[in-house]
């Protein structure tokens, strides 16, 4: 199967880059935008992948059946520098890093290319060391840079690529993806698609993992209930809790593997005396692991707000009688009873405190002290 047809409502992308890479020569740099879990990577990847792909006909570029093809599927196609960061910023030395790989011929295909995610992740010292590498790369050398939005890029990187806008996808296309791809029934697929709100992995989470459909549930219906500051405390409480949960099973999962890995590379077993500069290494990697938990319990908690935006949504929806259909059916009853113990011009309010939320837990504001104050706004007003 062409691994295009693999992307979920991106046809004007797909058009977009099916066609540059079916040029002699393709622009040198591009620039991948768009929302968390509408398949940003994936898409910079697929375009990658049609850019080494071997078929003589451009048309059928990206196959997906090619050696070229199947390589780079799995990870190991040498003409493809692929960058992906678990930390909150891209180092000035891995930037020089890419720099310096960016330079080598391809041994097998046409290009090289450097695919870099989260460009957003570069401070403007490490995106200064990019500048010149993109703007004036060997005439082989592609690079990929992906972003959830071209604003959060500097503008003098930004202005050196090409934009791949990609689209949000519409509910009818992620619960056609869900139906064929996973295997849904119809309703299944309508009501996950509806609630993860064009995100596929959230839909894809939702369809596979029972656990995530009654967490999603609970956090959306908690607000729905509270009645006064003490509840609205709890509620904050929990919610911390859950992603903290989250963060915690993430670790148990990879930071001993990860370790081991580590231990292994450097010729050592468990329980070895290190050297001092191992010792580091491992300290290095502690410190990685500590902020990739860190990581993974901030992005739980934007996840929540995703859902508790369309709960407010639904809110609105009702309070001004506009007749779109609810996002959260499910809770239909308990959603209209709280719609009108707020008038629209306060869920307006909410809404904005959702985003000021959101702002607060992305910055360096404690995450609890955030999420009090918005739970203790949705309380009925007195
Ligand atoms: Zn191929």
């Amino acid at each position: 199967m062409n691994l295009w047809q693999q992307l979920v409502g991106q046809d004007r992308a797909i058009e977009q880059l099916t066609l540059a890479a079916a040029q002699d020569r393709p622009s040198h740099a591009w620039l991948f935008s768009g929302q968390p879990g509408v398949g940003v990577p994936q898409a910079a990847l697929t375009f990658a992948t049609a850019l080494l792909c071997q078929q003589e006909d451009p048309a059928a570029r990206a196959c997906g059946i090619c050696p070229a093809c199947q390589s780079v599927q799995a990870g190991s196609h040498p003409d493809l520098v692929h960058f992906v960061t678990e930390k909150s910023s891209i180092s000035i030395e891995e930037a020089r890093d890419l720099v310096v790989k960016a330079q080598d011929r391809p041994s097998l295909g046409r290009w090289r290319i450097i695919l870099l995610e989260d460009a957003d992740r570069m401070p403007e010292r490490t995106s200064n060391v990019l500048l010149k590498a993109i703007e004036e790369p060997p005439p082989y050398t592609i690079w990929l840079l992906t972003t959830p939005s071209p604003a959060q890029v500097l503008i003098t990187i930004r202005s050196r690529c090409r934009a791949v806008p990609l689209a949000t996808p519409r509910p009818q296309q992620v619960a056609a993806y869900l139906q064929t791809q996973l295997g849904l029934s119809p309703e299944t697929a309508d009501l996950t698609a509806r609630l993860a709100q064009g995100n596929l992995d959230v839909a894809r989470q939702l369809a596979s993992d029972p656990d995530a459909r009654q967490r999603r549930t609970q956090v959306v219906s908690l607000p729905l209930t509270l009645r006064n500051l003490p509840a609205a405390m709890d509620a904050a409480d929990r919610l911390i809790s859950i992603a903290e949960a989250q963060a915690e099973a993430d670790a148990q999962a990879r930071n001993q593997a990860d370790r081991e890995a580590l231990l292994r590379a450097l010729g050592y077993e468990e329980g070895d005396k290190l050297s001092p500069t191992h010792r580091a290494q491992v300290r290095q990697l502690e410190e990685d692991q500590k902020r990739r938990a860190k990581r993974i319990q901030t992005d739980t908690l934007d996840r929540f707000l995703s859902d508790l935006q369309t709960l407010l949504r639904d809110v609105l929806t009702l309070q001004v009688g506009s007749g779109s259909e609810l996002i959260n059916l499910h809770l239909a009853d308990q959603i209209t009873a709280y719609a009108q113990q707020k008038s629209p011009q306060q869920t307006l309010e909410l809404l904005e405190t959702l985003k000021l939320t959101r702002r607060r837990i992305q910055g360096n504001v404690s995450p609890r002290l955030a999420f009090e104050a918005l739970m203790a706004s949705f309380l009925p007003s007195s």
